[in-house]
């Protein structure tokens, strides 16, 4: 349900994701889940849909749509394949800022054919090392050389690629020059095609395992050209429209975890066994229920609200986006598990898919802004004077 009134467009954009998401990404999930393959056959699909180009602006040829509708899309598509989900919300991601603030170069080769869907990318940004990830001041992220017409890059190494080996082209995330401090970033939008990669190790996690979300070293040689924005710059110009997008994609595919499992359990529990008897008659499951149901309207009302305010200009500040981060992947923490409670042996035993729900949705609290680098992020926004 949406308690957050919706246009007459933004619910057409719903159910048209619905039924993509229905047709062209159910029926591969559990084997996308089951072999760690990259679906790339669904997102294929989204491709002839014209969802590469979704925040493409029309101006460039592409969809145009709001942040609203696009966590409407995400949130569906995340209902039936997590995976693809994620991949695809790592598309929107990395193509946010080079889609905002392009350069007529750039408009040319890579923003127009994202729209026609010739460009598939994502974020090549974390370096863990166990200090933080991108959204903390103690990141660490490689130097790039400078070099005549652009920057050379040395073995770079990614920790966590998401569609690694198979993006056409990975916004990477750099310092440029060794002597520049960690807290002066630049981007740089690398074209698969043109530079030296490898994807270090085969990607087995524990959840998202569709994702290839692998290692990867790059290497090579990338124009001036590609750079996105001006050099050192990256938080300067990231955080009044970049992170939000970012924050509220994560939410929306965390929130089509929680409510894709609740869903499918709000079918299974009405079930009759042969006795006759149900699920829904025990009461504690009732109230778990019912304590489901009442997260993913929370998160989601939390979700839709702070994406209207972005797209009317109305946010301040971002608090609001980390927020609706940390209530949409907590959800899908607890819907998931308690689910799997409920479910009992049956979903122990993967008989239902809600254990696969369970494991996606961990991704959840530390991908992206890590849910305790979030809260903590929130108190000096809580507390602007010191408390
Ligand atoms: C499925 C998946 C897909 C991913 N895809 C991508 C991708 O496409 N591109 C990309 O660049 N990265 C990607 N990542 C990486 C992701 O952004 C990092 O896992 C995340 O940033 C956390 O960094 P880390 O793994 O190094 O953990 P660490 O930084 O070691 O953090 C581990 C834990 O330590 C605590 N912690 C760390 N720092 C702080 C802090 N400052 N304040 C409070 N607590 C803290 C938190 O509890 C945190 O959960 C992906 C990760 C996963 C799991």
């Amino acid at each position: 349900m949406n308690y957050f009134p919706l246009t007459k467009q933004q619910q057409d954009w719903q159910e048209r994701a619905r039924e993509i998401a229905a047709r062209e990404l159910a029926p591969r999930a559990e084997q996308t889940d089951r072999t760690s393959q990259y679906p790339q056959v669904a997102l294929d699909a989204l491709k002839r849909e014209g969802l590469w180009g979704l925040r493409v602006s029309k101006e460039h040829g592409g969809l145009g749509e709001d942040l609203l509708t696009t966590c409407l899309i995400v949130e569906e598509l995340a209902k039936k394949c997590p995976s693809t989900a994620m991949c695809y919300k790592m598309h929107l991601e990395a193509a946010e800022l080079i889609c905002r603030i392009p350069t007529p170069y750039q408009v040319t080769h890579f923003v127009e054919p994202m729209a026609k869907g010739q460009v598939f990318t994502t974020i090549a940004g974390g370096e863990s090392s166990g200090a933080g990830d991108n959204w903390t001041p103690s990141q660490n992220v490689s130097h790039v050389d400078k070099v005549s017409g652009g920057y050379q890059m040395s073995q770079i190494r990614k920790s966590y690629v998401t569609s690694a080996g198979h993006a056409t082209h990975y916004q990477l995330r750099c310092r440029v020059g060794a002597s520049s401090p960690q807290s002066s970033v630049s981007q740089l939008f690398v074209e698969a095609a043109k530079v030296q990669w490898n994807v270090v190790e085969p990607w087995h996690g524990l959840g998202m395992r569709g994702n290839s979300s692998s290692p990867m070293m790059f290497s090579g040689f990338v124009p001036e050209e590609n750079r996105i924005g001006p050099e050192h710059t990256v938080q300067n110009v990231t955080n009044n429209f970049f992170r939000p997008v970012v924050a509220l994609t994560y939410a929306a595919a965390y929130l089509g975890i929680a409510s894709g499992a609740f869903e499918l359990g709000c079918q299974e529990i009405a079930r009759k066994f042969p006795s006759g008897s149900r699920r829904l008659d025990n009461a504690v499951h009732q109230r778990r229920m019912a304590e489901m149901g009442t997260q993913i309207e929370a998160a989601r009302a939390l979700v839709h609200a702070t994406a209207s305010a972005y797209d009317q200009g109305r946010a301040v500040g971002q608090l609001p986006y980390m927020q609706a981060k940390v209530a949409s992947s907590e959800a899908g923490v607890r819907v998931t598990q308690d689910l799997m409670t409920i479910f009992g042996g049956t979903a122990f035993a993967g008989r239902l898919p809600f254990e696969r729900y369970f494991r996606d949705a961990r991704a959840g609290m530390v991908m992206g802004m890590a849910n305790d680098v979030a809260y903590q992020g929130m108190i000096p926004l809580m507390f602007p004077e010191g408390g």
